[in-house]
C-alpha cells in the first residue's frame, strides 16, 4: 500500500506534502485530525485542507510551493485564540518549529519566535530590568497579537503593542525570507504593525523592551453595586490618570454553571485590574481611589515582576467558547454609563457574563512609537463585552450594548478587540488602501489568509 493510499480523506493535490511531511501533515482521515484542526477559541468549526506543521523555514516553504501548485490558500495560526475566518479550501499551518527565544537586556531587545506564547516570553525577561508590551492573556502568542495591533498594559506609556515591533522576519508566498523593518521596506514595517495577518508567515519577530525595574499591581473586588460609582470613576481617571497607571474593570455577571466553583456560581461583582509602572509608593495614592470607589470583597495588589503579568487579569487559559468584542468609546460620561450598565442589567442581555472597560490614553493618544497603521488613539476607553452560549444568546445583547453607547462608540477598536473578521473594523479607509498595497506586493495572488481581511 502506498503512502498516499494510507491518507484516506486528503486531497489528493496535497500529496507531494503528505509524502515529505509525513506525520506533520494531518488530514481529515487522520485519527488526530479535529484535535489538529481544533482552535482555542471554541466557537471556531475550521474545515481547513490540511494542518501542517513544518520543522522548519524548508518545509515551510515546501508548504508554499505545494499552496501554489494546488490553488490552495494559506493561513498561520499559532493558537486559533483569533480563529474564525472560514479556512475552506486552505492549508493551516502551525508555527512550532520557530521556537527561538533571545533577550539582550544591555540592548533593550527581544527576538522570539512565532510559535512562542506571551507567558514564554514573559518568563524569559524575569530579573532583566525589561518588560515587554504583552496584553492580559499569557497563551495569547506575541506574533498574533502584534501583528493584530496589540494593546497592553502598558500601552499608556509605550504606546500600542505593535508599535515596539522593530523587525519580523517573514516567509512570502514566493519563498523569499525577507527581514521586515524601517531599514529594509518601511511601508511594510508600517503595515506589518497592525495589519500583518496574512502577508506571509512570520518566523521570528524582534521587540523594543522598554527599561522598568518596578511593578506594582492585581486586582480589587468590588460589589455589584459599586458599578455606577465604578464607572464615574473610569471617566475620572481617564482625564487625571497618570500614564504609567492602566486600570482594567469588569461588570461581571457569573452563570449560575456548574463548572464554576461554587463562590463564583451566579455571583455578581465588579473587578477592577490594575497595573502600575513604578514604585508601591507611587502607586498607592491610585489604588486607594481604586479601593474607594465601592465596598471591597478581596484585594490581591502587590509588586510583582515581569513574568507575572498575565497573572494580574487571570485570563482563561484553556480553550474557551467565549464571544466577545471591543469598542473604542469616545466617552464614558455618566448618561453613556448609565446606558450601558442599564443593558447590561437587562434580562435580555442574559448571555453576557461581562461589561468591559480598559483605559487608553496616555502614548497611545500621542501616537508614539514606532511608526504603525494603528496610529494615535483618541478615544479615553475601550469598552467591550464577553458572552458565552450561541448566537440567539449573546447576539440580542451584542447589539443592544453597541446601541447604548451611540455616538460615543467610534465604531473602531484594536484588530485583536474586533468581532468582525476584517481590518476595516480597525484603520480608516487611506490606511487601509495602503495596507492593502503592501499585501498587493508581498503575496500578488493572495495566497495568505489571515484572521482579518484587508477591507
Ligand atoms: C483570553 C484572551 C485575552 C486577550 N487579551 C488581549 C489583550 O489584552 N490585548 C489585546 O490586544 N488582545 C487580547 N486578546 C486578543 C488576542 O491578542 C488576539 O486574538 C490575537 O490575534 C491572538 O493571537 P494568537 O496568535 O494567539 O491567535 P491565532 O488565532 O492563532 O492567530 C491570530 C492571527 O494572527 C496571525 N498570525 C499569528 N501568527 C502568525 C504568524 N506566525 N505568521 C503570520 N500570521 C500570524 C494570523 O492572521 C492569525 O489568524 C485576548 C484574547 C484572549 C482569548
Amino acid at each position: 500500500m502506498s503512502i498516499i493510499d494510507e491518507r484516506p480523506g486528503l486531497d489528493r493535490r496535497l500529496d507531494p506534502l503528505a509524502r515529505a511531511l509525513g506525520a506533520r501533515l494531518i488530514g481529515p482521515g487522520d485519527p488526530t485530525w479535529d484535535a489538529a484542526r481544533a482552535a482555542w477559541h471554541l466557537g471556531a468549526d475550521q474545515h481547513p485542507l490540511a494542518v501542517v506543521v513544518p520543522d522548519g523555514v524548508e518545509e515551510a516553504r515546501l508548504v508554499l510551493e505545494v499552496a501554489r501548485d494546488a490553488g490552495a490558500r494559506v493561513s498561520v495560526q499559532p493558537s486559533g485564540h483569533g480563529a474564525g475566518a472560514s479556512l475552506e479550501g486552505t492549508i493551516l499551518v502551525r508555527p512550532s518549529a520557530f521556537d527561538e527565544l533571545a533577550v539582550d537586556a544591555d540592548a533593550g531587545t527581544l527576538r522570539l519566535g512565532s510559535a512562542l506564547r506571551w507567558q514564554d516570553a514573559l518568563a524569559a525577561l524575569a530579573g532583566t530590568g525589561r518588560i515587554a508590551p504583552a496584553g492580559s492573556s499569557g497563551v495569547v502568542t506575541p506574533a498574533g497579537y502584534l501583528l493584530n495591533g496589540g494593546h497592553s498594559w502598558f500601552s499608556r506609556t509605550l504606546g500600542a503593542g505593535a508599535r515596539s515591533l522593530r523587525a519580523v522576519e517573514l516567509l512570502t508566498a514566493d519563498g523569499e525570507l525577507r527581514r521586515i523593518d524601517d531599514a529594509s521596506d518601511p511601508e511594510a514595517a508600517w503595515a506589518i504593525r497592525g495589519a500583518g495577518g496574512a502577508l506571509g508567515i512570520v518566523t521570528a519577530l524582534e521587540l523594543d523592551l522598554a527599561a522598568e525595574t518596578e511593578l506594582v499591581g492585581g486586582s480589587i473586588v468590588l460589589g455589584w453595586d459599586d458599578a455606577p460609582a465604578v464607572l464615574a470613576l473610569l471617566a475620572e481617571l481617564a482625564e487625571t490618570a497618570p500614564p504609567e497607571l492602566e486600570v482594567h474593570a469588569a461588570i461581571m455577571r457569573m452563570p449560575d454553571a456548574p463548572m464554576l466553583p461554587p463562590e463564583l456560581r451566579g455571583a455578581r461583582f465588579v473587578e477592577l485590574q490594575s497595573v502600575y509602572r513604578g514604585s508601591a509608593e507611587a502607586a498607592e495614592p491610585w489604588f486607594a481611589r481604586l479601593r474607594a470607589a465601592g465596598t471591597v470583597q478581596r484585594e490581591s495588589l502587590r509588586p510583582f515582576g515581569i513574568e507575572a503579568l498575565a497573572s494580574i487579569a487571570a485570563e482563561p487559559s484553556d480553550p474557551s467558547p467565549g464571544d466577545g468584542f471591543g469598542t473604542f468609546a469616545r466617552d464614558l460620561s455618566p448618561a453613556t454609563a448609565a446606558r450601558l450598565f442599564g443593558v447590561f442589567d437587562d434580562p435580555a442581555s442574559a448571555g453576557l457574563v461581562a461589561l468591559t472597560f480598559r483605559l487608553l490614553g496616555g502614548a497611545l493618544a500621542s501616537g508614539d512609537g514606532l511608526p504603525s497603521i494603528v496610529g494615535a488613539v483618541e478615544e479615553p476607553v475601550i469598552v467591550g463585552t464577553l458572552g458565552f452560549g450561541p448566537p440567539d444568546l449573546v447576539e440580542p445583547g451584542f447589539a443592544a450594548l453597541r446601541a447604548a453607547l451611540g455616538d460615543a462608540d467610534s465604531g473602531r477598536a484594536f484588530a485583536t478587540f474586533l468581532r468582525e473578521p476584517s481590518y476595516a473594523g480597525a484603520y480608516d479607509a487611506e490606511s487601509l488602501a495602503r495596507a492593502r498595497a503592501v499585501k498587493a506586493s508581498l503575496d500578488p495572488e493572495g495566497r495568505f489568509v489571515g484572521s482579518r481581511a484587508y477591507g
